[in-house]
């Protein structure tokens, strides 16, 4: 395999100590899984602020631009709440999103066995689930203009959000559910409110049109995004990749991500339009949950949710699916052998700490492979 270069911004807080166990999982598949990752290291959040002055630097950033993947830990913490806005920690995540033009959010919410029992929802009901939600990350309600609270001079104020989709934002997102569909078991459920607001009636057209270009293999259907809500907590495995926009998108990813547990365990993946001439997608990849100062240097950082993005590197970047296929046995075996941090540990259960978890991940890739 021709040699992919990789940029580490491990960021602040837990960031740097789970950024750790992905190098070693990134070193483990080097030497024994068949792949050539180079790797550089870059700031970000905090930590570039404190050595540049700005959320992320411009080498960074370009960087960034020139990588096959980045891979992100996390940013923010107390220390940094009273630098300027423009060069807060989060502005630094903006940044990237923004430039890398990363308009395609993926969440899976996979259910590992051995932490079934945990989910507030009964076991037969999220055992083996295993879905993926794909939200529009760059338009919609949370940028449509105007947006602004007006005066209305009568000791009233009217605050005004726009939700907008053009026709290309909701034919390309459309487009990576459908492949990312034709990865997995083969079918799409679109959820807009069509009922109810013009741009659930647009995006119900080009959903649909988009299927007919090109992607008919694809089995397509349309739901309701409030329907959608409802079935995810009845019956989710009716579902497998899941499209809908910034807003819904929002709002069902976090609801499937509680079906199958804690923070600590949830990946996710942004991806950006393929390249006119490479067909590669910029892409970067980050664990769902922030920087949790509280535990910082502790050693109880779980670091599934890290190197379980790393994983969706694998998958989405690289198409290395048995690799990434690999990895995710390891996660699961690490589990079914009782392996817990706090966040994931039965009350008064016993706990390991981030470089225990990690450790016995490699060890379990290296016995998986045998
Ligand atoms: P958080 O996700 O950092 O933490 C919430 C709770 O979950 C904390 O109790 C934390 O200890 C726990 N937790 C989170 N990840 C964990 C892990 N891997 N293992 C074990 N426990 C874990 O959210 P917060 O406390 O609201 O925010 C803390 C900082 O992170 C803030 O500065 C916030 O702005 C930032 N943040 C950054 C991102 C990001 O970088 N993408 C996302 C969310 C929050």
């Amino acid at each position: 395999m021709a040699s992919q270069n990789l940029l580490l911004l491990p960021g602040d807080g837990i960031g740097p100590e789970i950024m750790e166990e992905v190098k070693k999982v990134i070193a483990w598949f080097n030497a024994h899984g068949g792949t050539d990752f180079s790797t550089e290291d870059g700031l970000v959040g905090g930590s570039a602020y404190d050595a540049h002055g700005q959320s992320i630097s411009e080498d960074d950033m370009s960087k960034a631009m020139a990588a096959d993947a980045v891979i992100f830990g996390a940013v923010g913490g107390p220390k940094w709440d009273t630098v300027p806005y423009e060069v807060r920690p989060e502005a630094g995540l903006l940044r990237l999103r923004k430039d890398m033009e990363l308009f395609a959010n993926l969440r899976p919410a996979i259910c590992y066995p051995a932490l079934a029992d945990a989910s507030s929802l009964k076991k037969d009901v999220i055992e083996g689930l295993d879905i993926l939600i794909v939200r529009e990350l760059t338009g919609g309600v949370y940028f449509g203009e105007p947006k602004e609270i007006v005066d209305l001079g009568n000791g009233q104020k009217r605050g005004i959000d726009t939700q907008v989709y053009d026709t290309y934002e909701i034919e390309r997102i459309s487009k990576v559910a459908f492949e990312l569909a034709r990865t997995r078991n083969n079918k799409v459920t679109s959820m807009e409110k069509r009922n109810v607001m013009k741009s659930g009636v647009l995006w119900n057209e080009v959903v649909t049109q988009t299927h007919k270009n090109g992607y008919e293999d694809v089995t397509l259907e349309h739901m309701l995004a409030d329907a959608g809500g409802m079935q995810l907590v009845r019956w989710p495995k009716q579902f497998d990749v899941i499209v809908t926009d910034n807003l819904f998108g929002d709002m069902l990813s976090d609801v499937a991500a509680m079906l199958t547990g804690s923070l600590g365990m949830l990946p996710s993946a942004s991806l950006g339009a393929p390249d006119a001439k490479t067909g590669k997608r910029k892409a970067l990849y980050e664990p769902v949950h922030g920087s949790a100062p509280d535990i910082a240097g502790t050693g109880a950082a779980n670091p599934i949710a890290m190197i379980a993005s790393f994983g969706m590197a694998l998958r989405y970047s690289f198409e290395l699916v048995e690799a990434a296929d690999l990895l995710d046995k390891a996660i699961a075996n690490t589990l079914d052998k009782g392996l817990r941090t706090k966040d994931i540990a039965a009350q008064g259960g016993a706990t390991v700490t981030t470089v225990e978890i990690g450790d016995a991940i490699v060890a379990e890739l290296g016995a998986l492979a045998g």
